[in-house]
């Protein structure tokens, strides 16, 4: 199918989900790239797509080079991202998705030019194989990011597990946005902690029913 057609569709499904949710909240759909070539990243341009993601460094840096106006868009690191390779992209990028780790803070806190937006990534449903901290370490991971000038933690990030159902994935989704409501109710001036990064191509209509502000989503429009 085309890319069109593919985002025509992912469209008309966020704005029923949009409709049925309880929070009403704006959702950003984030294109997740990490599959496609630059040439296809500049088709999504095209049909009107702003917020790019890729979960490597490396990919994320090759993609902006081959736009010239890479500026006027929006990017998203959602994958984790190793301590030495932060002073490559940290200041290329206007979101991160997957902080889990003070050390990671501390070389963010090193490189950074200017405030970094970041999600902690949260693993809700204590899967070995997923990145993030358990729900109870969020508010004292949180409050130990205050001593990082250059770190914004504008929101909850996670990743459902592959194959679980449905009822279970939104029981999951509905427990960080819990915790999402929770960190924000502590006005921590470094943690506003609005938003919810939740939803891939085969959960984003849960996700948004649990009132997710950023969808990730790849293969649904690229394959
Ligand atoms: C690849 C990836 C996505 C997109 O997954 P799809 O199932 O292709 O939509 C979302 N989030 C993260 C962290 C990813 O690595």
């Amino acid at each position: 199918m085309s890319l069109e057609k593919n985002l025509n569709l992912v469209k008309e499904s966020i704005s029923q989900a949009s409709i049925q949710s309880s929070r009403h909240q704006e959702v950003t759909l984030i294109a997740v790239t990490k599959t496609v070539s630059s040439d296809v990243v500049k088709e999504a341009i095209q049909l009107g797509l702003s917020h790019f993601a890729e979960n490597r460094s490396e990919k994320l840096i090759e993609k902006q080079e081959a736009l010239e106006d890479y500026h006027t868009f929006t990017w998203h690191l959602i994958g984790t991202l190793q301590t030495r390779k932060v002073k490559d992209v940290i200041n290329r990028i206007d979101y991160f998705h997957a902080l889990d780790r003070i050390k990671t803070a501390q070389e963010i806190q090193k490189r950074a030019t200017k405030t970094i937006n970041c999600f902690v990534q949260v693993n809700v449903s204590g899967e070995i194989s997923k990145q993030g901290i358990s729900l109870d370490e969020v508010e004292p991971f949180i409050r130990d990011l205050a001593q990082f000038s250059a770190i914004n933690v504008v929101g909850l990030m996670t990743m459902a597990p592959n194959g679980e159902e449905p009822e279970k994935i939104k029981e999951y989704f509905g427990k960080l946005a819990l915790k999402q409501q929770e960190i924000a109710n502590l006005t921590m001036k470094h943690a506003p902690c609005t938003e919810l990064s939740m939803g891939m191509s085969k959960d984003y209509p849960l996700a948004i029913s649990q009132g997710a502000t950023f969808i990730r989503v790849g293969s649904q429009l690229f394959d």
